[in-house]
């Protein structure tokens, strides 16, 4: 597949391509939009098997973030980076090769802010920081925000609030029976949440000793890991890897509403209208798992975790905008939610683009990034 018709697949996006031979540094960076402001997005460190695995990834990640900042009201566009290595073997020493990466985000000027992905970690990010102002999700003593994933659980209860409200009619969690798949990072928050809201629990994990620590702290029920999908519940909430929504299951499902934290739940875009077709109720992930972005992008202006909360408590309207619109027949909630994207990009486009190097130069922002750069 040649680059250009990976990227007519993506629509509009802006690759950077860097072979370091000094350090063997393989990295990519897809520019998405940046309308409403630096593109942001984090770094993956995978071993991939072929150049186009590698564009279809950067520039559909790239493309996932600019609807999650945009539907999260966040003044920056998507962004992604890949580094094509092996996170546990890879081609030179780690602090050689994230000051190599750190050298190239810098040089585009702001354009791109990075932080961590999968395969690399809070420390990358501090190594990156020592070479460019253009990184977040460092660590605290460095102005960074932390872990993401209560902000994550936060906002995914909120917009559980929204689905309870207007789809289920429920003027409170209390007394929702909802089923969780996954009690990892994100999940085992989101169970705690649920819980302290009254909420009554079923939850599953690979991992059989997370469940049964989770279950014994919120005496929750637990089922095996393929049983999550037959469980009579109000909600599904998939909190494991994507595609959880699958033609293998979503006929399977006793729920009127999908609505969790992992990315990419439904297996492809069909999906999402035989749900509708079967009065399931989807919130799009992007939309209601955008807390830990949230988070992290705070970091942007001098980190305070005040005011990522109340940020992050606003996704609730927003998952209520989207099922309002799709109770009154406008169709699937995640092609409504591309709508809204796309309304807020074409707003943006209409007027100046913030500053990156204005914002940068704020009093708050400098004082991030004090300790670092
Ligand atoms: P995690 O790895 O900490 O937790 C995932 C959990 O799911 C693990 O306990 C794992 O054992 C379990 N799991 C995996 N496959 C499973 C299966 N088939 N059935 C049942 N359990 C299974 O990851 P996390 O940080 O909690 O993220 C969870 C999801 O949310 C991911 O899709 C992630 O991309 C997404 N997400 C996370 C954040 C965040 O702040 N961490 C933000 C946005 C989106």
């Amino acid at each position: 597949m040649s680059v250009f018709s990976i990227l007519d697949q993506i629509g509009t996006c802006e690759l950077h391509v860097l072979f370091d031979h000094a350090t063997g540094l393989r990295a990519v960076v897809g520019l998405h939009d940046t309308r409403l402001g630096p593109a942001i997005g984090g770094t993956r460190m995978w071993q991939y098997g072929s150049d186009d695995e590698a564009l279809l990834d950067v520039t559909r990640l790239a493309r996932a973030m600019t609807a999650k900042a945009a539907l999260a009201g966040l003044a920056h566009g998507g962004g992604k980076a890949i580094i094509w290595a092996d996170p546990a073997n890879p081609p030179s020493d780690r602090r050689v090769l994230f000051e190599a990466f750190g050298r190239f985000v810098d040089r585009l000027g702001g354009r791109y802010l990075t932080c961590e992905d999968s395969g690399t970690s809070t420390a990358d990010m501090d190594i990156v920081r020592g070479v460019t102002p253009h990184v977040l999700g460092v660590s605290a003593d460095r102005g960074g925000s932390g872990d993401p994933s209560p902000f994550t659980a936060l906002g995914v209860r909120r917009g559980i609030e929204a689905c309870a409200e207007l789809v289920l009619g429920r003027a409170s969690l209390a007394g929702l029976h909802v089923a969780v798949q996954g009690v990892g990072a994100v999940g085992r928050h989101l169970a705690h949440e649920l819980a302290a809201a009254g909420c009554r629990l079923t939850i599953t994990d690979v991992n059989r000793e997370r469940a049964t620590r989770v279950a014994e702290e919120l005496g929750a029920a637990v089922v095996l890991p393929d049983e999550i999908f037959d469980v009579e519940c109000d909600l599904f909430a998939p909190c494991a890897l994507g595609g959880a929504v699958s033609d293998a299951t979503v006929n399977r499902l006793r729920c009127r509403v999908v609505a969790g934290a992992a990315n990419n739940q439904l297996a492809s875009r069909e999906i999402g209208r035989v749900l509708h077709a079967r009065g399931i109720f989807y919130a799009p992930d992007y939309a209601i798992n955008a807390g830990g972005l949230i988070n992290v992008a705070e970091e942007f202006r001098g980190y305070d975790a005040e005011r990522a909360r109340e940020k992050t408590l606003a996704i609730r309207e927003t998952i209520a905008e989207i099922a309002r619109r799709s109770l009154r027949g406008d169709g699937p909630p995640a092609e409504i939610a591309d709508h809204m994207v796309e309304d807020r990009l074409a707003r943006a486009g209409a007027q100046p683009l913030p500053s990156t190097a204005a914002i940068l130069a704020s009093p708050a922002s400098s004082r991030a990034r004090g300790s670092a750069v």
